[in-house]
């Protein structure tokens, strides 16, 4: 028999990743009494590219740990540097101004390391209760609302059933969640033009590293690319992702795979093999999936919510998901709370938070939808590294880009391809 024994809090959080341990934090400290599940025990790895966009500042500064980012070990980030199909290079500076980054300077930290730090933080704020090597299997559903979740305590050898109440079911538990799954069916399934397949590894001694992020368009993985970006003491993450439907026809047309893919470029292509000659893999090469924005998913319904990966919310063009993750969170809990003041968690009265998502990330999200399509033309990028890596005026465009959105969309623009053919 099932142990049905019920606790019950206002919200539970599945998945205590950065979107659900920010969701729980500030739920927390409005008052909420929130139960966070992991089936992990933490820290754990995520595998990730490690970097840190100026956009998950916010929610770091509003949680106050700005100064125990700064104590992880860490890569101090000043820009981007890109290369094209026909190997040309450009370094781009942040601008010093950026609001989102601390003093123009961005981070990369090891996932183990800021997953920790988002988990420790909603597990001090008051009103949380964590639970980790939980695993939630199914969301209750009682007359087409969820009232909780049900799943095994991993630590249980009798590994019995074990449920938790609340009014609300928050599904931050990452790409393959099962809360969306539960909630939304077949629509959770991901769709291969709109998600993609990526692998890390970290190394020691790759050589000129310039405190740049590095996204190299390399040829024999277009329209994928390849990135190395730095991290502490000389370390470096260094990985490779391609939309999973691109990856799915390389794979049967070459007969390859990523970690393949991703091995070659370090041992035979031009510009990385002497880079790579004396490095040393830290540790085997991991794969995940990413699950785009580009694609809108139902976000909200009759007493649940979905954030994060969960929620779909990665960034495009730049893969970035943790910062649409954590300010998923952060909003989620503004509405969540709300609703529940209201007594009325409902599908229309949660679905305020789906319309406050798309309002601050949608347009974004939809830019770097075109940017990443116009990625795939290599002459296209060849031409805007090549004008960039001679033309001052060029580099500030970029520059910009990287952190206004007014700047970002001048790429949307045929006019700007015009103008950079002729500058
Ligand atoms: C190779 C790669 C490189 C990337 N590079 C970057 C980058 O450089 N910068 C960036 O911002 N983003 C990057 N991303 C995206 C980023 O990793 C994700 O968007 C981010 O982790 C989303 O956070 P989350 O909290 O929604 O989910 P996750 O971080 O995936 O957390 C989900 C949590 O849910 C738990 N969970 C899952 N199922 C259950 C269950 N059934 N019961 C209980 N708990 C469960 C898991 O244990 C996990 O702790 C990258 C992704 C990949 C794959």
């Amino acid at each position: 028999m099932p142990d049905t024994s019920a606790d019950s809090f206002d919200v539970i959080v599945v998945g205590a990743g950065p979107g659900g341990s920010s969701t729980a934090a500030y739920l927390g400290r409005l008052g909420r009494k929130v139960l966070l599940l992991d089936k992990a025990s933490f820290p754990r790895d995520k595998t990730c590219g490690d970097a840190l966009s100026g956009k998950s500042m916010r929610v770091i500064r509003e949680l106050g740990l700005v100064a125990e980012v700064e104590k992880l070990p860490h890569g101090s980030i000043t820009g981007v540097t890109f290369s094209s199909p026909n190997s040309t290079q450009v370094s781009i500076p942040f601008q010093s101004s950026d609001p989102n980054r601390e003093g123009g300077t961005g981070y990369c930290i090891r996932r183990y390391n800021t997953d920790n730090l988002f988990f420790t933080a909603a597990k001090k704020t008051p009103n949380v209760t964590t639970m980790e090597k939980f695993q939630v299997n199914e969301v209750v559903m009682e007359n087409g609302m969820a009232v909780g979740v049900k799943g095994i305590a991993l630590t249980d050898p009798a590994r019995a059933e074990r449920i938790y109440r609340a009014k609300v079911v928050v599904g931050s538990d990452g790409v393959n969640s099962a809360v969306a799954r539960a909630v939304l069916g077949e629509k959770a399934q991901l769709d291969p033009s709109h998600s993609c397949d990526a692998v890390r590894a970290y190394y020691s001694g790759v050589k000129g590293m310039n405190g740049q992020i590095e996204i190299h368009f390399v040829k024999s993985v277009m329209p994928g690319y390849f990135w190395i970006f730095p991290l502490d003491n000389g370390t470096a993450n260094v990985g490779l992702g391609l939309l999973s439907g691109d990856l799915a026809k390389k794979m049967k047309k070459d007969k390859t795979n990523l970690i393949s893919m991703m091995n070659n470029i370090i041992q035979n292509e031009p510009m990385f093999k002497e880079r790579f000659a004396d490095s040393k893999p830290l540790g085997p090469i991991t794969g995940w999936r990413l699950p785009f924005g580009s694609k809108r998913r139902q976000l909200a319904g009759d007493g649940w919510v979905l954030v994060g990966d969960a929620a779909s919310l990665v960034d495009p063009f730049s893969g970035e998901g943790v910062g649409n993750a954590t300010n998923s969170g952060r909003i989620a809990a503004q509405f969540i709370d709300e609703a529940i003041e209201r007594n009325d968690v409902s599908r229309l009265s949660l679905a305020r938070y789906e319309v406050a998502v798309w309002d601050e990330f949608g347009k974004e999200l939809s830019t770097s939808y075109k940017m990443q399509q116009l990625g795939r033309h290599s002459w296209l990028l060849n031409l805007v590294v090549g004008k960039a890596a001679t033309k001052p005026k060029v580099r500030e465009l970029i520059s910009a880009s990287l952190s206004n959105e007014e700047a970002k969309k001048k790429f949307e623009n045929p006019l700007t391809y015009l103008w950079l053919l002729l500058t």
